[in-house]
């Protein structure tokens, strides 16, 4: 494989694992085994694509098992395969209205309990009705359960509780 490198062009690219943070919440999150490309010449980094799926898919999986650490992408996809708007899942959460919304995009960071309460959530089957019973709310999956099972299966794949939850999802 001969890479140039994009900044000076010189063919002195070569692959480096190193440990990426990663904020989530109000903490730092390392994550080791991520992958870039540095160049011996000028010494700047290059993520291809490819290896910048890899670092993605450690990260995903390094915030799924830390607790009190929940990445924005995980947040919106566990709302999504429920159906909730960032404001019914604010009020599930027995948050304020607009704390999903400012979540997702990073306009403010989680406390550790609601981040441990999503990670529960995510893991342990029967949270989420158990959230909506108290919070009044009508859990629904109405365009089949096929969809919600595969976007939380692939964010969960390791974890067996998350398994069961998806085929009670796809019921
Ligand atoms: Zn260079």
């Amino acid at each position: 494989m001969s890479l140039n490198c994009p900044f000076c062009e010189a063919e002195a690219l070569t692959q480096v694992t190193y440990t990426h943070a990663v904020r989530a919440g109000r903490r730092m999150v390392e994550v080791p085994d991520c992958q870039q490309m540095v160049c011996g010449n000028c010494g700047e980094t290059v993520v291809p694509l490819t290896l910048y799926e890899h670092n993605h898919e450690r990260i995903e999986s390094a915030l799924a098992s830390t607790p009190a650490a929940v990445s924005r992408g995980l947040l919106k996809r566990l709302r999504e395969a429920y159906n909730l708007s960032q404001r019914d899942a604010s009020r599930l959460f027995g948050a304020g209205e607009a704390a999903f919304a400012k979540w997702e995009s990073g306009q403010s960071e989680m406390s550790d309990p609601a981040a441990l309460l999503v990670q529960c959530a995510l893991q342990v089957p029967g949270v989420m009705d158990h959230l909506a019973a108290l919070a009044g709310m009508r859990l629904h999956t109405p365009s089949g359960g096929r969809h919600e099972a595969d976007a939380l299966g692939r964010v969960q794949r390791r974890s067996a509780p998350v398994r069961a939850e998806a085929e009670v999802l796809a019921k």
